[in-house]
C-alpha cells in the first residue's frame, strides 16, 4: 500500500478521483495531453465556480474584475489549487480579484520601460550581450502578478513571421548578442514544430551562443514537457531553461517529472522567483520552495522584487523585506539554495543585486566583514599594524578595523556552544572517560609478519 498522501504520489499513482468533481471521468491519456489542458483551461467565472465553491459577492467581484482582467487557469493547475483550497497561495496567483482595480501613481503599465529599449518590436536589447525575444504573448496562466500583463495574453498570438524576420534580422546586425532569451508570454505554448522553427533559426546565427528559454509552462502545466519537445530542444544546446516557482506547493511530483525530463536533456534549469506578499514572503515558505527547487535539480536563480506594475500593489513588499528574508537564508541553508534578490530598477536601468551589507568597513589592506552568525573579523589582505600604533582602549568595529582584535563573536552563538559540546576539546575528554586502554600500537599500522 502507498503510504504517500495523495499529493506527494507519482503522477502514476494519483488516482483520477483527486481531481474535481467535473473532470474525474476525463481519461489520463487525455489529462495529460497539454493541448487538451490549454483548451479547457478556466477564463469565465463559471468554469471557476465548476471546481470551487464561490458565493454570491465572490461571484459579484469576480465578475467585475473580468470585465477589466485577463484570467487563464489550466485544469491540472486548478487541481493543485483545489488540494490547497481557495484563497491559499495559489490561488491568489492565478484568480482575478478587486485588489487589482487599485491605482497608484507608482504602478506603470511598462514598470521596465522595455518599450524604450525595443529597436524593433518583439525584441528587447537593454544589456550589452544580451537581447529578450518575445515569441508569442500567450500564457498558460496568467499570473496576478505578471510584470507584462500590459501585453500577456492580449491576443493570444504567437508574433508573427514578418515581425520575427525582423527580430532575427537585428540580431544578424548585431553580432555582439551572444545570449537570446526567449520569452513571451511563454514561449513552451508554442508547438514544437513553430519553436523548433525559431530556434533552429536563432542557431543558424553563428554569433548566438547561448539560447535560454524562460517558461512557467513546468510549473502550471508540467504536462507540457514531453519526451518529443526534450528531443527537440536537445538539437540546439546549449539550452538553458528558466522557469518560474513561486510557492512550494506548486512542486508536484508532475512538476519533479517534468524537471527531470528536461534535466536529462541536458538542460540546466534556474528558477526565477518573485517576491509576493501574502504568498511567499516569510522565511519558512522561501527556505521550503529553494531547498525543494534544488532537490528538483533546479537552481534557484533571481528572487525577484515584484516589479510596480499595474494591478499588483496588493501583492508588493518593501525592499526591506526582501533584505530581512535573504538575511535568513544566507549561510543559514547552503548556498545553492540562496538566489540573487535583485530589483529590476524603472527607467529601464536592469536588474540590481540588492544584499544585506556583510562588509561593514575597510581599512588600508583589508576590511572588517560579518558572517551570517553576527560574528565580526577582522580579513587582512596584507601587511600587519605595528603595535605600537594601535591606540589604547579602542574596542568593536574600530578594534577590529585599526588590528587591536582579530574578531568579535556574540555572546551564546550557537556554534560556539556546539563547539564546546562536540569540539576536539570534548571530544577528547569523552574520549578520556569512555575509551577503554588501547595497545600501544593500531592495527592499522602493524606492520604485516613477513
Ligand atoms: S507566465 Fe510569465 S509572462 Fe505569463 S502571465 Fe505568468 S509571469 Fe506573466
Amino acid at each position: 500500500m502507498n503510504d504517500k498522501p495523495p499529493s506527494e504520489r507519482p503522477p502514476s499513482e494519483r488516482p483520477p478521483s483527486l481531481r474535481p468533481e467535473i473532470w474525474r471521468s476525463i481519461p489520463e491519456e487525455k489529462w495529460r495531453d497539454w493541448r487538451w489542458q490549454m483548451a479547457h483551461r478556466l477564463t469565465t467565472v463559471d468554469d471557476l465556480r465548476n471546481v470551487f465553491p464561490l458565493n454570491g459577492t465572490e461571484t459579484d467581484e469576480l465578475t467585475r474584475c473580468l470585465q477589466r482582467f485577463r484570467m487563464a487557469i489550466p485544469p491540472y493547475f486548478a487541481t493543485v489549487m483545489a488540494l490547497e483550497g481557495p484563497g491559499g497561495p495559489l490561488w491568489k496567483q492565478a484568480v482575478v480579484s478587486s485588489a487589482e482595480l487599485e491605482e497608484r501613481p507608482s504602478l506603470r503599465l511598462d514598470p521596465l520601460n522595455e518599450e524604450d529599449d525595443s529597436p524593433v518590436h518583439g525584441l528587447v536589447h537593454r544589456y550589452p550581450d544580451r537581447v529578450l525575444l518575445l515569441v508569442t504573448d500567450r500564457c498558460a496562466m496568467y499570473c496576478r502578478h505578471c510584470t507584462r500583463r500590459r501585453f500577456a495574453g492580449s491576443r493570444e498570438r504567437d508574433t508573427s513571421r514578418v515581425q520575427l524576420d525582423r527580430c532575427l534580422d537585428y540580431l544578424k546586425r548585431h553580432p555582439e548578442v551572444r545570449d537570446v532569451i526567449v520569452s513571451g508570454g511563454d514561449p513552451l505554448t508554442l508547438t514544437d514544430a513553430k519553436l523548433d522553427e525559431i530556434l533552429a533559426r536563432l542557431r543558424a546565427i553563428p554569433s548566438v551562443e547561448i539560447i535560454r528559454l524562460g517558461s512557467r509552462l513546468p510549473i502550471t502545466l508540467p504536462y507540457r514537457v514531453t519526451d518529443d519537445l526534450c528531443r527537440m530542444l536537445e538539437k540546439y544546446h546549449p539550452i538553458f531553461m528558466n522557469i518560474h516557482a513561486n510557492h512550494p506547493d506548486e512542486l508536484t511530483p508532475e512538476v519533479r517529472e517534468a524537471c527531470d525530463k528536461l534535466t536529462r536533456a541536458g538542460i540546466p534549469l534556474g528558477s526565477q522567483t518573485v517576491l509576493l506578499k501574502g504568498i511567499n514572503d516569510d522565511p519558512n515558505t522561501l527556505k521550503r520552495l529553494f531547498q525543494k527547487l534544488l532537490t528538483f535539480r533546479v537552481k534557484p536563480y533571481y528572487l525577484y522584487h515584484c516589479d510596480p506594475a499595474q494591478g499588483t500593489a496588493h501583492l508588493r513588499t518593501p525592499i526591506s523585506r526582501g533584505m530581512e528574508l535573504i538575511e535568513y537564508l544566507m549561510g543559514h541553508t547552503s548556498g545553492l539554495a540562496v538566489p540573487t534578490y535583485v530589483v529590476d530598477a524603472p527607467h529601464g536601468a536592469g536588474k540590481i543585486p540588492v544584499m544585506p551589507n556583510y562588509m561593514l568597513t575597510t581599512f588600508p589592506g583589508g576590511a572588517v566583514l560579518r558572517n551570517f552568525e553576527g560574528m565580526l573579523v577582522r580579513y587582512v589582505e596584507n601587511g600587519e599594524v605595528p603595535q605600537d600604533q594601535i591606540p589604547a582602549g579602542v574596542m568593536g568595529v574600530a578594534a577590529l578595523a585599526l588590528g587591536a582584535q582579530e574578531a568579535l563573536a556574540p555572546a551564546g552563538m550557537p556554534r560556539e556552544l556546539r563547539r564546546l559540546r562536540e569540539g576536539p576539546r570534548a571530544r577528547m575528554h569523552r574520549e578520556r572517560i569512555t575509551e577503554k586502554p588501547q595497545p600501544e600500537t593500531s592495527d592499522l599500522f602493524t606492520e604485516a609478519p613477513e
